[in-house]
């Protein structure tokens, strides 16, 4: 029996290695040219960028950072996170409200006065529960830590309303400190949030990209690029699978790919179901990639929730996840910025983001135009899922339908859920352990 995947990013990649050595037969279908999908790399005039936004191997579950950890052997540069904000010209530690004490007096003062006095009236049952995910942070954090920075941030990032957005995904993904270490942290006590990732790895040659290469290696073979699926059909027991001038036969098939692109490979698909899909909200993202001469400051990434700043969102400084990732006396810095498909950030050309991008480093001081010695700019059109109100509704009749045509979905945007990359590792073993033997 042959299993086809559908996209070789790191989830497709990841089924075929644990499918190849549980001795199933595996064929991978990946479009682009390359596999790795969000995960890939690309080192020029040796600047190593990620090009799907810059990426770092941290986990909670144990078993699978041993598993990223192990596939990236020796190749791995250990870092102890060093993580800031950027508000009103100054670096607050991250997550914010572990770095209330470096806030001007009036903010501190703000936020841990709200802090406490929403506090006190959620414990009285004054403050009805959080339906939406401004609600939410509101009722977490106090108008303070809210308004200085919650929710300028995530409208940056999720280009989204916050109060159109669900609720349902920030336990675990937003940091949340006990509420003596917010108070600490306002009187000037050092805490440390969001440990799990306060030390965490990153491939020293290579990029992210090592990481994907080495879960590859043993299924290379079984791998086609330049493969990308425009039709799937069963016929019999035997799947159909074509890219419009050939057709490749399996018996089972997985898909990895953007429900946007599985939909219509299918033939009748009820139009709830498309409707269900297209109403479905995510993000594309713009990277520009800085090489420069000189220093940087030994921040891991920055949070930049200040609009008038500029358009990025996240600024991040490879060079200091990996000594060779510039090359020596150079620096990197990539800065991401996330948009709606088909806005005008979509339409601006390389020139256009990159100046804005070195106005935005000068004014911030981090670096000078004529330190720039290198540039580029990468693009990706399905980066982050965003959780809108509608989306558990929609994904729902998504899911149901996939199911009942016999196609597991599997990956970040085949179950269109926020899932980082242990979180997709997660998904193709717990997939792979219920799968039945071939
Ligand atoms: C900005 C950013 C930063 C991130 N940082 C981190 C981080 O620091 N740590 C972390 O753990 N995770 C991080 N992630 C998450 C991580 O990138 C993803 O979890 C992971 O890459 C998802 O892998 P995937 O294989 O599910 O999806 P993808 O990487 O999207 O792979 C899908 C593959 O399917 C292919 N495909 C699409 N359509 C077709 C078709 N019709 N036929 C054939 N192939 C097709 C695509 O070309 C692609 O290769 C980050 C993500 C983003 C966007």
């Amino acid at each position: 029996m042959t299993t086809a995947i559908l996209g070789g990013g790191l989830t497709g990649l990841t089924l075929a290695r644990l499918l190849h050595e549980r001795n199933e037969k595996v064929i991978v279908l990946e479009a682009g040219p390359q596999i790795g999908g969000l995960c890939r790399s690309r080192t020029t005039e040796g600047f190593t960028f990620d090009t799907g936004g810059s990426h770092i191997i941290f986990s909670r579950d144990q078993e699978v950072l041993a598993f990223m950890r192990r596939m990236i052997g020796g190749n791995e540069q250990r870092n102890d996170r060093n993580t800031r904000i950027f508000y009103k010209g100054g670096f607050v530690k991250y997550p914010f409200e572990n770095g209330l004490y470096q806030l001007p007096p009036e903010d501190r003062f703000f936020c841990i006065n709200s802090f406490i006095k929403n506090l006190i009236a959620v414990e009285k049952g004054e403050i009805p529960h959080p339906k939406n995910f401004r609600d939410w942070i509101y009722y977490t954090f106090g108008a303070g830590i809210a308004e200085c920075y919650m929710v300028p941030y995530n409208e940056k990032i999720w280009k989204y309303p916050t109060e159109k957005m669900s609720l349902h995904w920030v336990d675990g993904r937003i940091p949340r400190p006990p509420v003596e270490d917010i108070i600490k942290a306002a009187i000037g006590i050092e805490t440390e949030g969001y440990t799990h990732q306060a030390v965490f790895s990153y491939p020293l040659e290579g990029g992210i990209e090592a990481l994907v290469r080495a879960i590859a290696a043993p299924v290379e073979p079984f791998i086609r690029t330049g493969f990308r699926v425009t039709s799937l059909k069963k016929e019999g027991k035997i799947w159909q699978i074509g890219d419009g001038t050939e057709t490749i036969t399996a018996d089972r098939v997985i898909s990895t790919i953007p429900v946007q692109h599985l939909l219509p490979c299918l033939e009748d698909v009820p139009p709830a179901v498309k409707k269900a899909c297209d109403t479905l909200v995510y993000n594309s993202l713009v990277c520009v990639n800085v090489g420069i001469r000189g220093d940087l400051p030994p921040i891991s990434w920055m949070y930049v929730p200040d609009k008038g700043l500029g358009m990025t969102n996240r600024l991040s400084f490879p060079s200091n996840f990996s000594r060779n990732a510039a090359p020596p006396g150079c620096s990197a810095i990539l800065a991401e910025i996330t948009h709606q498909p088909g806005d005008e950030v979509g339409g601006m050309t390389d020139r256009e983001l990159t100046g804005e991008v070195l106005r935005m480093l000068a004014s911030m001081k981090i670096c000078t135009p004529d330190q720039v010695v290198f540039t580029s700019v990468e693009r990706q059109t399905f980066a982050y899922v965003v959780y809108d109100l509608a989306y558990q509704e929609n994904i729902r009749a998504i899911r149901d339908f996939c199911r009942s045509r016999d196609i597991p979905l599997v990956g970040r945007f085949a179950q269109f859920e926020y899932l980082n990359m242990d979180g997709v590792i997660r998904s193709a073993m717990d997939f792979v352990t219920s799968y039945p033997a071939g």
